[in-house]
């Protein structure tokens, strides 16, 4: 019997349900919640080192306005008064919010009934538009709605899963494993991964398709040409419940497949297969959405399933995958600039409907601001007042510097926040301190449609706040009181309900008016449930959409190049996305040690050839340049990226990094439909950064570091670990550095071997630091050991004075144990030939199971050796 607190993991659109059991002293153990239907137990390795980020350290507590701490009350006044003179002085569109897929859904429903019932203003744009604003925009052109047809066990019951644009693996990893036991209990199902990156998830890949970038409608079109032409429609399907196969099929048809630049052999495979299996799942994320053709890439998939009638059974249908925890919440509130609240859009009768429910004196009668436009006009002063909630844009957004210049220039910058410094926070004027995930009480919605609660475990720290609380205070201080009245979440909760069901009828999917007259207690005790209108929770298996008609619409797609294509001076495409064990801008994973070891630098995949062309090797620091801006990161020479392409992951900060922040450099093309940004096809070209001397720092507090070239912070086990470069003489790096690491951390300085230099204070080292001419990626592992230590023997201090151990680690790899690559690669040598048989001595990959797809990849690499 669990005693534990039973919550949601915050992280990625799995959802999955965690167990909580604090300690007494501030933090918790957190495992999967075998009970959850999501993830029956399972945590991927972010979810499962949850535990680690619960500290207060670096948490934003009391309010303040300039940079001075002030009361509640003076920080609620100031905000109404200044939304209030904004808009008195400039109309309402002189404000706008920049909202999360963190914030629960009754956090989202307040924002979003303050902003667009009250203030009189659609502009309120949810940082989801960076994960999921095609798929919205896509579905709703096709089934009349923004719905989610099919649920996550019709991965397992598929008999062919195509993941395009996914790495489910890393991004999705609980789903992965899903999928992955689904094949093993029945090895006939078939996994194709359609991307031009090989990820981690080809791991489990029967074809992998390299597709050109930005193909992916013409190999949809292609897919459905060619489905047509072998007589696999379901002519019933099609003539009783869709319209406009015609034009679909004339532009299908005129797609050449050469687009794609596929193997001929490879997308005829995958043209049977698809043909021949009913039972298909086509999964896809952010490689089709975050593209500036993202709605019609949506669009041609949904395509294919309409012609074959495979749609709403188990085991079949189109599925987009949300990258956030509650996305979903958020489309489910209306969060998004162009949708009203609970799946209603911008026509005269839904305005007029949301207003009456909400008895708005102000409704906002049309769409607002989509994120990119949104930080534009706050950069070109016509938005005068922006409250940003839980996100943090000037690390995420494209083109990533406007958009600090946009916050710096504000009037009015208002943040909500947990945590005490980001780059958003550091060039926000009022910060209003949040809740963070372990103290908020409310609901979230995975990428199945199942709503979970989260419940509070820690209690709330300083002065911090709930998010809709702050809103509830505003509103009454603007005079709405009346409307913003509840007494706590659960009142929210059923308000949001009885709106989804409000004049409903069986017109809107999203209808959990049952849920509107739920007491306190059921309320608290609410059980995950997945919404949906038929028995078995599906839609659209009885083929009645949401159009007016009743009938889905086939989209007539044409491929399109992407805005910016690379040319002479930028001939590289920079893709971005993410790494196994980070999450968004690391404020949370950036707290786990262990979490740290996978990938601890920013770093740019860059192809052999081009790597070889620009004198690149693996190693060097190299500055990727676009049209808008630059970042400047360590070079993974790797033929998983294509010829011509580079793939940087997305999640370093100017906090934890000198140059890491790679969204600077990303262009802010977004798609003409949804205004979801293309953050994974800018031009670029890369270049070696000359360093004279590189180094390694670890130091128990943490160092203010000279003005250097390149440098990284990295969580350490009790220390700060600091990666650094640079193009000074060695002789000034020495000086300024040590002197640097003595600032905070004092005590008798010690030379040792090669460019090694220590702090041992009574025996114990405080900090130390080796410098030399060449990049030593095992430095950290080598003196990491000694930090562990209260007090040094002769011998090893000896031994820290020639250079650490010799333990070569290798990069963590499994982040539950601390396993390096080093050590499985003894465990292969030493005769393990299987996943078990690492498993049995190394503990690698027996417990969130995050690494096997990396294990299994060494484990090849290690046959391929033999074979040789
Ligand atoms: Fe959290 Fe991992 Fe589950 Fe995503 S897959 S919800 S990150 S435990």
């Amino acid at each position: 019997m669990t005693t534990g607190v039973r919550s949601t993991c915050p992280y990625c659109g799995v959802g999955c349900g965690i167990v909580a059991t604090p300690d007494g002293k501030g933090g918790a153990a957190v495992e999967g919640d075998h009970d959850h239907p999501a993830n029956q137990g399972r945590l991927c390795s972010k979810g499962a080192a949850l535990g680690e980020t619960l500290s207060l350290e670096d948490r934003l507590l009391h309010p303040e306005i300039d940079g001075q701490r002030v009361s509640w009350e003076v920080a609620l006044d100031t905000v109404a008064e200044g939304l209030r003179q904004t808009i008195e002085a400039h109309g309402p569109e002189a404000v706008a919010f920049y909202v999360s897929g963190q914030l629960l859904t009754e956090d989202y429903y307040a924002a979003n009934k303050l902003i667009k019932g009250f203030l009189g203003t659609a502009n309120i744009d949810t940082n989801s538009r960076l994960c999921m604003a095609s798929s919205v925009a896509g579905h709703k052109r096709a089934f009349g709605s923004d719905t989610v047809p099919g649920l996550y066990e019709d991965f397992e019951r598929a008999d062919l899963v195509v993941l395009v644009g996914s790495n489910l693996a890393w991004c999705h990893p609980v789903l992965f494993q899903r999928l992955e036991a689904a094949r093993r209990v029945r090895p006939s199902m078939k996994v194709v991964v359609v991307d031009p990156r090989r990820t981690e998830t080809c791991d489990i890949a029967d074809l992998h398709l390299a597709l050109k970038p930005g193909s992916d409608v013409a190999l949809f079109n292609v897919l459905l040409a060619s489905l047509a032409e072998r007589g696999m429609a379901d002519r019933r399907f099609v003539e009783q419940h869709t319209s406009g196969l015609g034009d679909a099929l004339d532009a299908a048809r005129a797609t050449d497949a050469a687009a794609c630049g596929l193997p001929p052999a490879d997308l005829a495979t995958f043209l049977d297969l698809f043909a021949r299996t009913e039972k298909v799942v086509t999964l896809y994320s952010q490689g089709v959405n975050q593209s500036s053709a993202g709605v019609d890439k949506v669009n041609a998939l949904i395509n294919c399933h309409l012609l074959t009638g495979r749609i709403g059974r188990p085991g079949m249908g189109p599925f987009s995958i949300t990258g956030q925890p509650n996305a979903m919440g958020g489309r489910e509130v209306g969060a998004l600039s162009n949708a009203l609240a609970a799946h209603m859009d911008f026509g005269p009768v839904e305005i007029d409907r949301v207003a009456r429910f909400w008895g708005a004196p102000h409704m906002a009668t049309k769409p607002g601001l989509k994120a990119v436009d949104l930080f534009e006009a706050v950069r070109a002063g016509r938005i005068k007042a922006v409250w940003i909630m839980a996100t943090n844009p000037v690390a995420s957004l494209p083109d990533a510097d406007a958009v600090r210049e946009a916050l710096r220039g504000c009037e009015l910058s208002i943040v909500s926040e947990a945590i005490r410094a980001s780059d958003t926070v550091d060039t926000c004027r009022i910060r209003l301190p949040a809740l963070a995930w372990a103290e908020k009480d409310g609901t979230v919605t995975n990428s199945e449609r199942g709503i979970s609660r989260q419940r509070p475990f820690l209690p709330p720290p300083g002065e911090a706040k709930q998010d809709w609380w702050i809103l509830a205070e505003v509103a009454r201080r603007l005079g709405h009181g009346e409307a913003f009245a509840w007494r706590g979440v659960a009142d929210i909760f059923r308000e949001h309900a009885a709106l989804s069901g409000f004049e409903n009828a069986g017109t809107r999917d999203f209808d959990i008016g049952a849920c509107a007259s739920i007491d306190d207690a059921a309320y608290q005790a609410l059980q995950p449930f997945v919404w949906g209108r038929a028995a078995d929770r599906r839609f659209f298996g009885d083929g009645a959409f949401f159009h007016a008609d009743r009938r889905a619409r086939f989209i007539a797609t044409m491929p399109r190049a992407p805005v910016n294509a690379p040319d002479e001076e930028r001939p590289l495409i920079l893709n971005t996305g993410r790494v196994r064990d980070q999450w968004h801008t690391m404020t949370r994973t950036g707290k786990s040690v262990r979490l740290a070891g996978h990938r601890p630098e920013p770093m740019i995949e860059v192809h052999p050839r081009d790597a070889s062309v620009r004198g690149l090797v693996d190693g060097d620091i190299a500055e990727v340049r676009s049209g808008w801006g630059r970042g400047v990161l360590r070079v993974h020479v790797t033929d998983s990226v294509s010829l011509g392409q580079a793939f940087a992951p997305m999640h370093w900060t100017a906090q934890l990094s000198r140059a890491g922040r790679i969204n600077a450099a990303v262009n802010p093309a977004v798609d003409p439909l949804s205004g979801q940004p293309e953050l994974k096809h800018t031009p670029v070209e890369i270049r070696r950064v000359d360093m004279h001397w590189h180094g390694t720092i670890l130091a128990r507090r943490p160092i203010m570091l000279p003005e250097i070239s390149y440098w990284v912070r990295i969580r350490g086990a009790g220390y700060h670990a600091y990666v650094v470069a640079g193009d000074q003489p060695f002789a000034v790096a020495q000086r300024t550095l040590s002197a640097a690491v003595r600032t905070t951390n004092p005590g008798p300085w010690l030379d040792g071997d090669n460019g090694v230099g220590a702090v041992v204070s009574d025996g114990r080292v405080e900090a130390v630091m080796a410098l030399g001419s060449t990049y030593q990626a095992d430095a950290r592992d080598r003196f990491a050991p000694f930090m562990a230590l209260n007090r040094l023997t002769t011998e090893q201090r000896d031994a820290l004075l020639h250079g650490g151990t010799d333990m070569h680690r290798g990069g963590e790899l499994c982040a539950c144990f601390g396993i390096s690559c080093g050590a499985v690669e003894a465990a292969i040598a030493d005769g393990a030939t299987s996943l078990a048989a690492i498993g049995a001595t190394t503990q690698a990959g027996t417990n969130c199971g995050s690494c096997r797809p990396e294990i299994r990849a060494l484990l090849r690499a290690a046959r391929h050796v033999r074979a040789a």
